[in-house]
């Protein structure tokens, strides 16, 4: 018995050490590049807001009026 409990364990030690070693091969995830420039418009999105909200991809105004339209859309599903 306590040799499949070995085996077992030896099993279990070799997959995890497998999978550290392939994690460790790929290079660490970096963080996304904050957008500079409004997805909708093409204008620059302010440092104070990208500050605010890193993951921005819209100025305040666009995110506004996306925002509407989004609310819209879920009320009367008219885009
Ligand atoms: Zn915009």
């Amino acid at each position: 018995m306590a040799d499949l409990v070995d085996i077992a364990a030896d099993r279990v030690e070799a997959e995890r050490e497998a999978i550290v070693a392939r994690r460790r091969a790929y290079p660490a995830p970096t963080a996304p590049t904050p957008a500079t420039r409004c997805t909708s418009c093409g204008q620059p999105i302010p440092p104070a807001r990208r500050q605010a909200r890193p993951g921005a991809t819209r100025c305040a105004g666009c995110q506004a009026a996306a925002e509407v339209r989004a609310a819209r859309y879920r009320k009367t599903g008219v885009w």
